[in-house]
């Protein structure tokens, strides 16, 4: 198998991509996930150097700047997210597919970067009070965060079509399995 290749997740916050991603590591282990970088504080139990690389805006500004980031976006005012160039040589001199996470807009300049050498999945969730409802049992934002993050979903949702693959996010197993085939699929496994 060709491992120079990605595979990507994009959705509107809540959507379900970090437990389909966490499922699929489990699963397949020539996979290794993109660590980006944000400007956000971690939430409780999120690791540095795992679950993202946690700068402040000083230091993102500074590489953003530099050149160092393949894309970037201010994904929420105040608080920006990004793919460090340096994680793709780090990833494919493994010998790992990269596994993306990024918000839609990120989503679909790295589809333009990559082109065939990636699959771009939206993950839609069943409706739009079901996803209300995840990311107030998720409980990891304020109100005033969940209200931005919703606000924002309606824009994103718009977007699904410009992707490779809509996955709807109802039953967890068989969104996995779905993602699963379609993986396989994409990289003749
Ligand atoms: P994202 O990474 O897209 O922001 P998460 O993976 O954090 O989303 O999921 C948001 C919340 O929804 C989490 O609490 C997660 O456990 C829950 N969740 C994810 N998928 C499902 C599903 N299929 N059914 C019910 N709850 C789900
Ligand atoms: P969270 O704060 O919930 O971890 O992430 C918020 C949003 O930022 C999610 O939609 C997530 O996919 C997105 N995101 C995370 N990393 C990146 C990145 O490197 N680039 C872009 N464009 N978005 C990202």
């Amino acid at each position: 198998m060709d491992n120079r290749k990605a595979i990507l997740f994009s959705a509107p916050s809540g959507c379900g991509k970090t437990t389909i991603i966490r499922r699929l590591l489990e699963y397949f282990d020539c996979f290794e996930f993109s660590i980006s970088a944000t400007s956000r504080q971690p939430r409780s139990g999120e690791r540095d150097g795992v679950d993202y690389y946690f700068l402040d805006t000083e230091e993102f500004r500074r590489r953003v700047d530099a050149g160092l980031f393949l894309e970037w976006e201010e994904v929420y005012s105040g608080t920006c997210y990004g793919t460090l160039k340096s994680e793709i040589t780090r990833i494919w001199d493994n010998g790992h597919v990269i596994i993306f996470d990024v918000d839609v807009n990120g989503g679909m300049n790295l589809k333009r970067h990559f082109g065939n050498d990636a699959l771009a999945l939206f993950v839609m969730p069943p409706s739009v009070e079901e996803l209300e409802r995840r990311l107030r049992t998720r409980g990891t934002e304020s109100e005033e965060a969940i209200t931005k993050r919703l606000g924002r979903s309606v824009e994103e949702l718009k977007q699904a079509k410009n992707f490779d693959v809509v996955i709807v996010n109802d039953d967890l197993d068989t969104a996995v399995q779905q993602v699963r085939r379609e993986i396989e699929q994409y990289l003749g496994l």
